[in-house]
């Protein structure tokens, strides 16, 4: 029989470790495999606590102790029975290249071109858009690590998941994995089929590979909406749009109005002149230009309220993704935020969270973008894992933001993690399970940090003056970029004659026409401007002479090694070139 174990809303790794009796590692190398990096001391939620045990395959269940945190605005009812019609709020998600990115931007551009001048300017991570006079909010969740973290912060964030699927691929493991994570979060699932317009699109086979996984489309007599589409053409894709609403119509989506607002921080960076911007989502109430406002552990009061357009807005309601700015600093991915009377409780209450989390032990921040790159880059480029620490915020910006211009499309630097204070055993202990690079910015390694790192084979490296610390990440990111294979013509000979064919042996005559020859080069046997062989030179002779280079306007004779008989013909042309092995730089 199966044992029950009561947690809070959140437990740390570390106590679930000893409560279930497996070692702490064992947790911790499940929650990494599932794109979720933490240590011991830090707190998961109670779902990803119940996953990691069903895929540990413990016979353990898992209940939840009676709420420790009514009142927060993460667990307030996100449905409540009372209140006005809200916006649905969807996600598409689904395996990489099945074209999420390209339906959305679909969606926006065919809504946002007839409705307002201009469109969209920037890349942001929600979108809202109307359709039939109704509105329909997207959240761009690049990774389901992204969404994995928002539910760790207890909201339930979305009413409605879209998996796209493309119609000539078919469910691949991350369309299963967006279908664990909607059904574990109970969220509403609609099926996008995707790329129908292109052939070898077979939609019937995809009906089949869903119910396999339980998902009976309505076609097959089940009641999961599915619509194909094509963000190529647009076929399908108002139907989409159309369908999404029937399906939220079905959930009766409300919010309360009349409370002060509350939300939750879906993206958060730095902009030039305007300091740290935040993108929300407004949950319930209506949030006002001007509003004193607490995210987490930073609190602003209200300077600019954009639309996802980047029109000024003066108020925001339920299911609205706004742009605020006001922010003293950047607050945290995934942080509630609640609108509070005056400036100083806004304080106060931000005080609160900050001193909380500094005794929780949270002081690096993986951000969502962070994790989205994580992922996203995963495969495609050369990354330098790093970590970077330093003294304050305004030195980590500088670090981080002078990294970031080193980055090519050879190379990027994917920062693992980020934060102010000296290099903590967490720092080292998510370089070793991320392969990552320590660097620390005018802050402090303790001993025991030291040999924690020379035990794991972590690189600590601390600087004192940017540009050295800059020129090391430089040296690190040449470091791991391919070489680049570099060929260079040298010279050209047309074939007068023929003197030994042999099995790897080719000797002729000719004339050089161009550049020069030397021994050891390569030529590429050219006949009808088709190449037909490469060879290496192995010998050059000038009358009875060998010698190591032929020049323009000379006869000479080439002794070639080749791997399989070349026949050279009288007439042919041969194409001189050296191979250079060259480090590429940034
Ligand atoms: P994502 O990784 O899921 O966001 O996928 P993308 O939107 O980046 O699309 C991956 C590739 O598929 C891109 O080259 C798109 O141009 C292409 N693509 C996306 N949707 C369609 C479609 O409906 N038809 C065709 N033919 N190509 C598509």
């Amino acid at each position: 029989m199966s044992r029950t174990i009561e947690i809070d809303n959140t437990v740390t790794v570390g106590n679930l470790a000893e409560l279930v009796d497996v070692p702490v590692t064992q947790i911790i190398s499940e929650l990494f495999k599932s794109g979720v990096l933490a240590t011991v001391n830090e707190r998961i939620d109670f779902d990803t606590a119940t996953i990691v045990l069903q895929e540990l395959e413990l016979d353990v269940e898992l209940k939840k102790r009676s709420s420790d945190n009514l009142n927060s605005p993460a667990s307030r009812k996100k449905n409540p029975s009372t209140g006005e019609a809200r916006p649905p709020v969807v996600a598409m998600m689904g395996h990489v290249d099945h074209g999420k990115t390209s339906l959305l931007d679909y969606i926006c551009k065919a809504s946002t071109a007839s409705e307002e001048a201009g469109g969209i300017t920037q890349h942001i991570s929600a979108y809202q858009v109307k359709r039939k006079d109704r509105m329909i909010t997207f959240l761009d969740t690049p990774g389901h690590e992204a969404f994995a973290a928002i539910r760790e912060h207890g909201a339930k964030l979305t009413d409605l998941v879209v998996i796209v699927i493309a119609a000539d691929d078919g469910i691949k493991p991350q369309t299963l994995e967006a279908i664990r994570f909607a059904n574990q979060a109970g969220v509403k699932i609609l099926v996008a089929i995707n790329k129908i317009d292109k052939e070898g699109a077979n939609v019937e086979r995809i009906y089949q590979q869903l119910s396999d996984q339980n998902i009976l489309v309505e076609k097959w007599g089940g009641d999961t909406v599915a619509v194909e589409v094509s963000a190529k053409t647009g076929v399908g894709v108002d139907d989409l749009l159309d369908m999404i609403l029937l399906v939220s119509d079905v959930e009766e989506l409300k919010a309360e109005v009349d409370v002060p607002a509350t939300g939750l921080i879906i993206e958060a960076h730095l902009e030039k002149g305007r300091g740290s911007v935040a993108i929300a989502l407004v949950e319930s109430g209506y949030l006002k230009k001007g509003d004193y406002i607490v995210a987490g552990a930073v609190y602003a009061k209200i300077r600019n309220l954009e639309n996802t357009l980047g029109g000024d807005i003066e108020k925001a309601g339920p299911s609205t993704p706004v742009l605020i700015t006001g922010f003293k600093s950047l607050p945290d991915f995934g942080d509630t935020f609640e609108v509070v009377k005056s400036e100083k409780q806004a304080r106060q209450r931000s005080e609160e969270v900050s001193r909380d989390r500094k005794l929780s032990g949270q002081s690096l921040n993986i951000s969502s973008s962070e994790l989205i790159r994580i992922i996203d880059r995963k495969n495609e480029i050369n990354e330098l894992n790093v970590i970077v620490k330093a003294d304050v915020q305004g030195s980590l910006t500088a670090v981080l933001d002078s990294i970031k211009t080193l980055e090519t499309s050879d190379v990027a630097v994917k920062l693992v993690g980020s934060g102010i204070g000296n290099i903590t055993e967490r720092d080292e202990h998510l370089a070793a399970t991320s392969g990552a690079l320590i660097y620390g910015f005018n802050v402090n390694v303790s001993t025991s940090i030291r040999q924690l790192a020379n035990r794991d084979n972590v690189s600590v490296r601390t600087f004192k003056i940017i540009y050295e610390l800059i020129d090391d990440v430089k040296k690190e990111m040449i470091e791991i970029i391919p070489p680049e294979i570099v060929k260079d013509d040298i010279g050209r000979l047309i074939v007068r004659g023929i003197f030994k064919i042999g099995k790897n042996e080719v000797i002729c005559g000719g004339e050089v026409t161009k550049g020069k020859l030397v021994v050891g080069s390569r030529a590429r046997l050219v006949r009808d401007d088709v190449e037909v062989a490469d060879m290496e030179v192995s010998k050059l002779q000038q009358g009875p002479q060998e010698v190591k280079e032929v020049l323009e306007g000379n006869m000479c004779g080439v002794s070639f090694a080749t791997d399989s008989r070349v026949e050279v013909q009288e007439g042919d042309k041969l194409e001189f070139y050296t191979v250079k092995v060259v480090k590429k730089q940034l």
